[in-house]
């Protein structure tokens, strides 16, 4: 017997038909409203919030497979209140998102974006001296805000370009200070002494805005900001204002509050480098990661336990 499922339609050139084998798909536009009916499974992409409304529309709802490791999109009390599993897909793309992370690292501690726009601009006059200097890595202070799976990734790969590792979490990681390393610090000091920090935290109640103008304020005029988490752990405005006040040296962001809205103050902010949200965006890491939700859904529609789950 088939059954209804609703998968973002975005997915539809990374899946093979043999993984929707069994599926009778109804492929969820972007700009659709979540529809109701007797669908047992959702494949959401992140930018799709799944509430109470939603799930009440789907009453016969098994899985939420989220296409993505965070899972802020997913209402998760209501989810786990009806009884439906929700599930993410960790690991498989923690390598490419620690690659873009150091692209940002690179990126706006040597000053690419301004160079890219003075090549372009016709206006380059020259080798100079004095042009375009940035921050030398070597020597460095590279803190880590969370040193999960992606903020360790990054990590391990700092020592090859001569970086000490500090960084803050809610509990020790021997192996990961035994491999690089690393020392443990809490927030005040890893904000005071990070010549870079990486945020590698999900967005809780706990860490959102934890980047606020205090925060800000701590860190060394010189600092590069590099964002690959989630934009709600910034707060934009005053980031802004200490790009613009030359309070902070530059910040690398591939992620913001309200996407795709930017606000027009951090967007004409000097010395940013800002992606649009591609963290995980290779060709093998986005078949993998709409491999794992498809997987996840067939899993729990068969009566087996779901490969990733974000709760037991
Ligand atoms: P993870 O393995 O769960 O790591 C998150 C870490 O944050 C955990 O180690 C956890 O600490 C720590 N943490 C949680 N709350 C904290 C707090 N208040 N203070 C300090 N540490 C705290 O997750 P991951 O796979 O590394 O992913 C990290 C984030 O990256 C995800 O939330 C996701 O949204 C984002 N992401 C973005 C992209 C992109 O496209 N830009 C791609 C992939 C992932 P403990 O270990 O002590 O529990």
């Amino acid at each position: 017997m088939t059954q209804r499922v609703l998968i973002a339609a975005e997915l539809s050139n990374l899946l093979e038909p043999s993984q929707l084998a069994g599926l009778d798909v109804t492929w969820l536009a972007a700009g659709e409203p979540t529809p109701k009916g007797d669908f047992v499974a959702i494949v959401p992409l992140l930018s799709r919030w799944v509430g109470g409304t939603e799930l009440k529309n789907l009453p016969n709802l098994r899985i939420v497979a989220n296409v993505a490791v965070g899972y802020n999109n997913i209402d998760l009390v209501a989810a786990e209140m009806r009884g439906v599993l929700v599930t993410n897909t960790p690991n498989v793309l923690t390598e490419a998102t620690a690659d873009l992370t150091w692209a940002l690292i690179l990126a706006t501690a040597r000053r690419l974006a301004e160079g890219i726009d003075l090549v372009r601009s016709g206006r380059w006059t020259g080798w100079h001296p004095e042009q375009l200097l940035g921050m030398e890595l070597r020597g460095r202070t590279l803190g880590l805000l969370g040193a999960g799976r992606i903020g360790q990734a990054v990590g391990k790969r700092a020592p090859a370009f001569g970086l000490r590792v500090i960084y803050a979490a809610r509990t020790q990681k021997p192996e990961f200070e035994q491999l690089v390393g690393a020392t443990r610090v809490d927030l005040k000091q890893l904000l005071a002494d990070s010549d870079i920090l990486s945020l590698h935290v999900p967005v809780t109640p706990e860490t959102k805005g934890i980047i606020n103008a205090d925060a800000l304020a701590l860190m060394k005029r010189s600092a590069i900001l590099i964002n690959t988490s989630r934009g709600d752990l910034i707060r934009e405005g005053p980031l802004a204002v200490a790009l613009e006040e030359g309070l902070l040296g530059a910040a690398g962001l591939d992620v913001y509050a309200d996407e795709p809205t930017i606000p027009p103050r951090l967007l004409a902010a000097p010395r940013t480098v800002l992606l649009p949200h591609i963290g995980s965006a290779t060709e093998e890491t986005r078949r993998k990661m709409a491999g794992i939700a498809v997987s996840n859904v067939q899993a729990v529609l068969s009566g087996k336990p779901p490969l990733t789950p974000v709760y037991s």
